[in-house]
């Protein structure tokens, strides 16, 4: 069997092929709008399925609804290598030993393969999906989030396979539906009716593993957790009445002025509980940080980094954000009724009674104001010290030939599908495995000129690779 080292030079040699592979997944619109029909992911996991049929990788296809398809690979064991995949039924799976999607591995990667829309066209210099290659990067929606963890993934999968590495303790890959939108024809239908096809004792995947430098340290934050987030809906009752006459009504366009202001004025409560904060002299930051200097410890932060700051800013309490507003049904009539929406993320810890007990201090003496509270994510973690974490550790070593990397645990302010799978137990980290040179303020994920640098591919192919290796037993 070829050594490691053997298997991460192939990576640099194929980087013509990666990129091809990346290109040709943003060039396939799978986009999420949130109403059906959409996603289309079925595109996708079908051309997915035909290249890695291509390289003798069965998987299979599961979807809630047509159109919406999931994709379930298990890396083959030796007997599986051995046969044909043509003789594997027209799917692709293995119908034979009927082993397909079942069976516990070790490892799980994890991605997604809906993206959100492109919002404004004119803004972009790229073509959204045209996977235009400029100054060492490749462009395109979905080119970041999360097409390019997932061509590092499936790379993987293939330079393994195409040198006969057996691995002892199995490896799957599984891309998921819907997740810009809440899972629910993805990873979290999956988890609920079809658990089988998640079995894994740890698993990798968006929301984390990237690098922040300062000065001349390298620090890559691992994603452990995630912050939960709710939506808030606030109604606020008033009287109407015709506009000509107001005082004969009571109008709830000021109900809400006065909630606004107040939410605008709350001070969340400061907390520096989270393990990230143990770890800020990685950042060059020697202040023990404590409720009483967070703010301070940000302010110092700023100067090193500002994503750093932004990140403690957002892992030192719940924030409370007003988004969308209606209300109102005529231009002549007070209103009785309006709305207002506000998103809410929470710090592990924070549970209901918590965001209750705050809304209602907020909303303290304002009357005719009624909420209630929609949980779309509840926040979640995984333990940061684990075999796997050590393992990441090593791979990205590798993968970037630097032996100077420091690591911290981080909880990410978004949340990604990895909450389904940590709910499941199974150890789930956010490792995106970019390259250092590779900012990743450039990813600009649901943004305008959404890109990801050519390096990230690279470096995360070759992390996978040597995670696949590690954990599941090469030999
Ligand atoms: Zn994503």
């Amino acid at each position: 069997m070829p050594t490691l080292q053997t298997l991460l030079n192939q990576v640099d040699k194929a980087t013509a092929e990666i990129v091809e592979l990346e290109r040709a997944l943003i060039r396939i619109p799978s986009v999420n709008t949130g109403f059906m029909p959409t996603g289309n992911e079925t595109a996708v996991a079908t051309h997915i399925r035909d290249w890695l049929n291509n390289e003798g990788i069965s998987s299979q296809l599961l979807a809630r609804d047509p159109g919406r398809d999931n994709i379930i690979s298990l890396y083959p064991l030796v007997d599986d290598a051995a046969a044909p995949a043509a003789r594997r039924g027209p799917s692709g799976s293995a119908g034979r030993s009927g082993r397909g999607t079942r069976g516990k591995t070790r490892l799980m990667f994890m991605s997604h393969l809906d993206v959100v829309p492109v919002e404004n066209r004119a803004k972009w210099t790229h073509e959204p999906f045209g996977a235009e290659i400029a100054g060492g990067r490749i462009y395109g929606r979905g080119a970041s989030d999360c097409k390019a963890l997932l061509t590092s993934q499936l790379m993987a999968f293939a330079i393994l396979k195409r040198n006969n590495v057996h691995l002892t303790h199995g490896l799957r890959l599984v891309s998921g539906a819907d997740e810009e939108h809440g899972g629910r024809w993805g990873f979290g239908w999956l988890a609920d009716k079809h658990p089988e096809t998640l079995e894994a004792d740890f698993a990798v995947n968006e929301g984390g593993g990237v690098p922040v430098r300062t000065g001349n340290n390298l620090t890559y934050l691992l994603g452990t957790g995630e912050k939960g987030r709710l939506e808030i809906h606030i109604r606020f009752k008033g009287d109407s009445a015709h506009a000509s006459v107001p005082w004969l009504g009571k109008n709830s366009s000021y109900t809400l002025a006065r909630a606004l202001t107040a939410i605008e004025a709350y001070e969340p409560e400061l907390d520096t509980s989270l393990p990230l904060f143990d770890h800020l002299s990685n950042f060059g930051i020697e202040t023990k940080a404590s409720t009483a200097n967070v703010e301070a410890v940000i302010a110092e932060a700023h100067k090193k980094s500002p994503r750093l700051s932004t990140i403690l800013r957002a892992l030192s309490r719940m924030t409370l954000t007003p988004t969308m507003i209606s209300g109102g049904i005529k231009s002549n009539s007070v209103p009785e009724t309006i709305s207002l929406t506000c998103d809410v993320r929470t710090l592990p810890f924070q549970d209901e009674a918590y965001v209750r007990a705050q809304l209602d201090s907020v909303l303290a003496g304002i009357e005719g104001v009624e909420y209630d509270i929609d949980y779309m994510s509840v926040p979640n973690q995984s333990p940061f010290e684990t075999e796997l974490a050590e393992s990441i550790k090593r791979a990205m070593a590798l993968a970037v030939e630097r032996d100077d990397i420091q690591w911290v645990p981080a909880v990410s302010t978004g949340f990604t599908d990895s909450r389904f799978t940590r709910n499941m137990g199974i150890i789930t980290y956010g490792f995106n495995a970019g390259h250092p040179d590779d900012d990743p303020m450039l990813h600009r994920a649901h943004g305008t000129d959404e890109s990801v640098g050519i390096a990230s591919l690279i470096s995360a192919t070759k992390a996978m690779i040597a995670l696949a290796h590690d954990m599941c037993g090469a030999r």
